[in-house]
């Protein structure tokens, strides 16, 4: 049957890794819109228009980006250019509120994301609008939160305990606050699951979110 899963949640929630896994139990695709934005950002910065709000958006409207959504691979193109491993670095989660703070950005990658989602037949997205503005009628919607301490220790455990525990806490809450500014990702909407994963390692908060896709 044609299935659509809606999650969305603050940084360091566990959202991508607990999301690619529930597309692989359930036989979806996953879609990371967050990708997305970091991957317009990464072509903003490397076109040098990043202060320059009407040069953003015609970046956007002209970029090739072409973005995997097995959720056994990991895959981000534009152009030519491999950038899966770039928009990942710091310098990108520093400048993406730029993009994403952009009304006709954001108008342009929804749509985008809403054509994807209509292209498949089962599909998990994920980000921080999907339950709410890019797919309101998904057939199970889903929030992942997790309190700020958990979320820092579990960015900290991600970037290898490279950066002192201060100043991720501060990129963190930094950027969810950028965030918050544009999307409430911090509480449910009407008729979304709540999932709070900070007392639950990853397989019981895998099995927490597929009890929210059956219920
Ligand atoms: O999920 P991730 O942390 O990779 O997202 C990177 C950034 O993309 C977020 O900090 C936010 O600014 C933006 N974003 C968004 N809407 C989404 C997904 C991500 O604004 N649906």
């Amino acid at each position: 049957a044609r299935l659509v899963v809606a999650v969305d949640g603050p940084s360091g929630s566990g959202k991508s890794s607990v999301s690619r896994e529930i597309a692989r139990r359930l036989g979806a695709v996953y879609l990371d819109t967050g990708a997305m934005y970091r991957a317009v950002a990464w072509h903003c910065q490397h076109q040098g228009v990043l202060d320059d709000p009407e040069a953003v958006v015609a970046a956007v409207q002209d970029i090739d980006l072409v973005l995997s959504v097995d959720p056994d691979l990991e895959r981000v193109v534009v152009g030519t250019e491999d950038i899966t491993e770039a928009i990942r670095e710091p310098g990108i989660s520093a400048v993406v509120s730029v993009v994403a703070t952009n009304r006709a950005v954001r108008e342009l990658l929804v749509a985008r994301q809403r054509a994807e989602i209509e292209s498949h037949r089962r599909i998990v997205a994920e980000g921080r609008d999907i339950t709410t503005v890019v797919a309101p009628d998904a057939d199970a919607r889903i929030l992942l939160t997790a309190s700020a301490e958990a979320r820092t220790a579990r960015r900290s455990a991600q970037m290898g305990g490279t950066v002192e525990a201060g100043a991720l806490a501060e990129q963190v809450s930094g950027r969810d606050a950028k965030d918050s500014t544009v999307v409430d990702f911090m509480t449910p909407a009407d008729g979304v699951g709540l999932v709070d994963s900070t007392e639950l390692d990853l397989p019981a908060t895998i099995e927490a979110m597929l009890a929210e896709v059956e219920r």
